[in-house]
């Protein structure tokens, strides 16, 4: 089959002859149509520090996809040839304290599907079917390449209550933008979206009912009086990982505000934990998707009219991907899609 490998430890990704994996007996083997490039993605293929002790070599890489289910392992009962699927990325184990309590996304021993494991930019993908999520017909095979993304964003959003809140979310990459579409779909009032990059906020606005502000040219206190926040945030949702983001939300939230942390920052950093303690403000890591109530709450949201189809802005070739992947570096586009 052919598979986008991180080949070597290098910088790049490379198209490559592959053989079929072969499934376990508790795996499903899934035909892949759609796959979704991640930052996480580049980062593999600029082979950045953390790539460089994360990912072994050689390696599948990817793990936004959708497809069919084209074979079962033998103790598998609950899934049927044929259906299409996405899949949750983290393949965590059974034996831990919080696996054992349900609690499956705290499992300490996760790995990562295209991170520590063989990926989904292939033609084929192995997932163990406990990971195997099936599609509704209403969701098709390029919003199924990207529910990865969109768990991100909808376990980001619905940390904390945000109905009737005023909401700020710092970065408005794809899943900060979907983030601020789950936000509006879930009835917060002011919903607003600040970045330093024009096109991204642009894109905030086409895709969600939303308020952009970029941060590098406008005072987002101005915009604030504007819309008649007096207070402050209510609840903060960091999709940037910028230092400068956090600073800019811990100044601006009310009060015993809350503070939802997906952005991974480059590395370490200072900011002003002082303000934190004095505000008695909340901060929440946040990481993947919660196995499986996130996967749920988000299909229900797709079918009740959430639409965040917008934030895909190419459909490529998988043959491409030297090109799509350049797109990607660059931080202008939303979502890629590859078709395979
Ligand atoms: P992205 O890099 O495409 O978007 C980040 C955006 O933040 C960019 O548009 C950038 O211009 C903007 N930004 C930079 N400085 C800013 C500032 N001072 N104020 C406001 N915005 C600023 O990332 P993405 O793919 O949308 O992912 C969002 C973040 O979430 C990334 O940091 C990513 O690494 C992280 N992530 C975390 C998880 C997790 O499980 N915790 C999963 C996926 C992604
Ligand atoms: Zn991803």
């Amino acid at each position: 089959m052919r598979a986008l490998v991180k080949a070597r430890p290098e910088k790049g990704i490379w198209l490559e002859e592959r053989p079929v994996p072969e499934i376990g007996p508790r795996d499903v083997l899934i035909k892949v149509r759609k796959t979704g490039i991640c930052g996480t993605d580049v980062h593999i293929y600029n082979w950045d520090e953390w790539a460089q002790k994360t990912v072994p070599v050689p390696l599948v890489t990817g793990h936004e996809f959708a497809g069919e289910i084209v074979a079962l392992g033998e103790e598998v009962d609950d899934l049927t040839v044929g259906q299409r699927v996405s899949g949750e990325g983290h393949v965590v184990t059974m034996n831990s304290r919080a696996s054992r309590a349900g609690k499956f996304h705290l499992d300490p021993h996760t790995r990562g599907i295209g991170v520590n494991l063989p990926g989904a930019f292939a033609e084929f993908v192995r997932i163990p079917a406990f990971n195997a999520v099936p599609l509704p017909d209403s969701v098709d095979d390029e919003m199924g390449a990207i529910l990865d993304p969109l768990g991100n964003a909808v376990h980001t959003a619905l940390a904390f209550d945000i109905t009737g809140e005023d909401v700020l979310v710092t970065g408005a990459g794809p899943i900060g933008i979907m983030g601020a579409a789950v936000a509006r779909h879930v009835g917060a009032r002011h919903v607003v979206v600040t970045d330093v990059n024009p096109k991204r906020l642009e894109l905030a606005g086409q895709v969600a009912d939303v308020t952009p502000v970029n941060v590098a040219s406008e005072d987002l206190q101005a915009v604030m009086d504007r819309l008649g926040m007096k207070e402050g945030f209510d609840v903060g949702l960091e999709m940037s990982g910028a230092p400068a983001a956090l600073d800019q939300m811990i100044e601006h939230m009310v009060m015993g505000g809350r503070i939802a942390l997906l952005g991974i920052p480059a590395r370490p950093f200072p900011f002003d934990l002082g303000k934190v303690v004095f505000r008695m403000i909340t901060l929440k890591g946040i990481y993947g998707r919660e196995m499986f109530e996130t996967w749920h709450k988000m299909l229900a949201m797709l079918e009740t009219g959430l639409d965040v189809r917008r934030v895909i802005t190419r459909r490529m070739k998988a043959e491409d991907y030297a090109e799509a992947f350049a797109l990607a570096a660059k931080g202008e586009e939303g979502k890629i899609v590859l078709e395979w």
